[in-house]
């Protein structure tokens, strides 16, 4: 049985890139470039003005000296008037500095008087002025390949002119809930019977990655309903299933997919919770079967799955942000087992500290809605005191953020 770290490593090492595709900008967000972006020009294209203002030759700017305003330059416009000696020229920001002008004077500083303008303080050459390539040069790469895309890198090659880019593309993900006690959601409840959260759930989370999502349902405690689902599920990159793996007379997730030709590399991890998953691999789609429990389910995506998908899709860091805490409850555990406790976090000073979001079986679902990470309880200690340090993987990273808003 591998540990949370030995399973994470050899899940890992089955993941990889599925291709590229050419998508629109806007929906390039959050997917990462295949290609290196080459800035196809100079950045600014042209020495421009970065104040409205005057273009002036600094060497005309004595004290005193009146200089003749000559004429405008609006952004945008291609003018040719040139800065003769003498003469200022109104100019815009953005607009290309008229040749012979090595400085651009900010209205603030300028006093007109009549058809002249004088300056209030000395000026300095080529203050004022943005030059050709300043921010980049022509055949510079602007953004290199494996760069996750946000906004920033929307603005640049939107400047660039691109209307697409080629990104790896998304995987598709399939997801599978089993069990003969579910419902789905929206259907009417009945004693015995449970909805069907895990389909959901975790088409939520997918989704968070970035992935594509197909819901396959629900099958049914038979051989024949597991082998319609799972010949589906396994056409795609990822297929996940839930519940079913455990040791049940009609746990059948397992068997049927052996007999799909799924090659299961583990049937359990040694963690708490989440200690059934198993993991296996046919041609190019990778199977976890998820234990049926909605905490222990969320719990392993997030650990195990999500860092496989972001993989697939092109990132470099795959996984959670981790922080360090000061635990503030006792917590005691098996000896020999990893445990991912659920803790809600504060910061205090330039500490964190971590509270157990409430009791830790696994059936109490509330305590994950209420945590903010998964304090690591290591496999070789089984208590653990207030006052300890322990490293907590984030579930998300909001928890970061400033709370201040009223
Ligand atoms: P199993 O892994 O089949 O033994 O299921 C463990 C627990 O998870 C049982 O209480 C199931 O009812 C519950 N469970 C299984 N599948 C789901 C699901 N799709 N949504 C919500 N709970 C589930
Ligand atoms: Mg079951």
């Amino acid at each position: 049985m591998p540990t949370l770290e030995e399973a994470r490593r050899l899940i890992l090492g089955q993941a990889r890139t599925l291709g590229t595709e050419s998508v629109e900008l806007i929906d390039s967000l959050n997917l990462v470039t295949a290609e290196d972006i080459i800035a196809p020009w100079n950045m600014p294209m042209c020495d421009n003005s970065a104040m409205d203002g005057y273009a002036v030759r600094t060497a005309d700017c004595v004290p005193a000296a009146r200089l003749r305003v000559v004429g405008m330059i609006p952004a945008g416009a291609l003018s040719n008037i040139p800065a003769e000696p003498g003469c200022a020229i109104k100019i815009m920001t953005g607009a290309r500095i008229p040749p012979g002008a090595d400085a651009v004077v900010p209205f603030e500083n300028a006093e007109t008087l009549g058809e002249y303008v004088q300056f209030k303080a000395s000026v300095e050459r080529h203050e004022h002025i943005r030059f050709a390539g300043s921010d980049l040069r022509r055949d510079e790469i602007a953004i290199p390949a494996g760069t996750v895309i946000r906004a920033p890198e929307i603005s640049m090659m939107a400047s660039f002119s691109m209307s697409r880019v080629t990104v790896f593309r998304r995987p598709r993900v399939a997801i599978l809930s089993t069990g003969d006690e579910l419902i789905e959601v929206g259907e009417p409840v009945a004693p015995g019977k449970i909805v069907d959260s895990n389909g959901i759930s975790l088409a939520a989370m997918v989704k968070e990655c970035g992935a594509t999502v197909q819901m396959l349902g629900i099958a049914r405690d038979t051989v024949a309903s597991h082998i319609e689902k799972m010949t589906a599920g396994l056409q795609a990159d990822i297929f996940i299933t839930s519940a079913g793996v455990s040791v049940g007379e009609r746990d059948f997730v397992r068997q049927v997919l052996t007999d799909l030709g799924v090659l299961l590399e583990f049937h359990s991890v040694d963690v708490r919770p989440g200690g059934p998953t198993t993991f296996g691999v046919k041609n190019n789609c990778l199977v976890f079967c998820l234990p049926g429990n909605p905490v222990a389910s969320m719990i392993i995506f997030v650990e195990l799955v999500k860092p496989v998908i972001l993989k697939a899709m092109g990132y470099l860091r795959v996984f959670q942000p981790t922080v360090r805490a000061i635990l503030q409850d006792k917590a005691s555990k098996r000896r020999g087992r990893i445990k991912l406790l659920r803790v809600r976090l504060e910061s205090k000073g330039n500490q964190l500290l971590a509270f157990s979001s409430g009791e830790q079986t696994t059936g109490m679902l509330k305590t994950l809605l209420r945590a903010d990470g998964l304090a690591i309880l290591p496999a070789e200690r089984s208590s653990f005191c207030a006052g300890e340090e322990v490293e907590v993987h984030l579930l998300s990273s909001n928890v970061l953020m400033q709370q201040e808003a009223i």
